[in-house]
């Protein structure tokens, strides 16, 4: 890469994404929104007007129907709610998705499998600390997740995590700084002058609980001053761009 690149993904599909893509048009940015057809876990989804909506501006990915967790589910159900995801978001949208993230992190080989075999071209997981896309396209991995998260955490994190060997660069980078902003302004940082992948993803619902707008949108102003127009990517151009996979697809 000549230059550095920055892509964005939104977890959930929660209404307040509506106030995220005002906040990433505004900023010209990219992104990418992982949408369930129901959060069993409590939270709305947007709803068919407002999904539209969102796609005249951005990529829409799946995140399975009910954002089941995979590997709690014997493999049947799992790959049900994969393709039942897809099949139901494609309807209401009235156009092809692509991309798919996997609820919480949680997957296995098996459903790297089954997210391929129901048409998808890609996945994003959770591994974070990651300044490139990644091996494979079933498993696109993050630099971080915009979330103040202390240091305890992501070193847990990058000590459980797989590919410590590819993530140790930006844990130095990350290891230094005790404040979570600091830590991402660093990397970031880091990213720029490496020209390597930023990779930001969140969920809207955190950002307004914790009351994070103000810094986001910050932080997105130093993206869009650093980061020229066509290296700001959702994750659909992101794989792509990715040559590295062209032999695995
Ligand atoms: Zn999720």
């Amino acid at each position: 890469m000549k230059q550095a690149t920055f892509s964005f993904s939104v977890d959930d599909g929660h209404p307040l994404d509506l106030r995220m893509a005002d906040l990433l048009l505004r900023h010209e940015l990219a992104a990418t929104f992982y949408v369930p057809m129901r959060n069993r876990e409590g939270p709305p989804v947007l709803q068919a007007a407002q999904l539209r909506q969102l796609a005249k501006d951005f990529e829409i990915g799946s995140h399975t129907r009910d954002h089941q967790f995979l590997n709690q589910v014997p493999a049947d159900q799992a790959r049900r709610q994969i393709v039942d995801g897809k099949a139901a978001l494609e309807d209401q949208l009235g156009q092809a998705v692509e991309g798919f993230c996997y609820p919480g992190g949680q997957y296995r080989a098996l459903h790297c499998r089954m997210v391929q075999q129901a048409g998808f071209r890609y996945a994003r997981t959770t591994q974070n600390l990651r300044l490139d896309a990644g091996e494979r396209p079933f498993e696109l991995p993050a630099s971080l997740q915009f979330y103040p998260h202390s240091r305890q955490v992501l070193l847990r994190n990058f000590l459980c995590g797989r590919h410590w060997l590819k993530r140790q660069a930006a844990w130095r980078v990350c290891a230094t700084e005790a404040d979570w902003l600091e830590r991402l302004y660093r990397l970031f940082d880091h990213a720029v002058q490496t020209k390597s992948l930023f990779h930001l993803w969140c969920h809207s619902r955190d950002i307004d609980r914790l009351q994070l707008w103000q810094p986001l949108d910050e932080f997105l102003g130093l993206v869009a001053h650093h980061i020229p127009a066509r290296r700001r990517v959702d994750n659909a151009a992101l794989v792509e761009q990715n040559l590295v996979w062209q032999g695995q697809r």
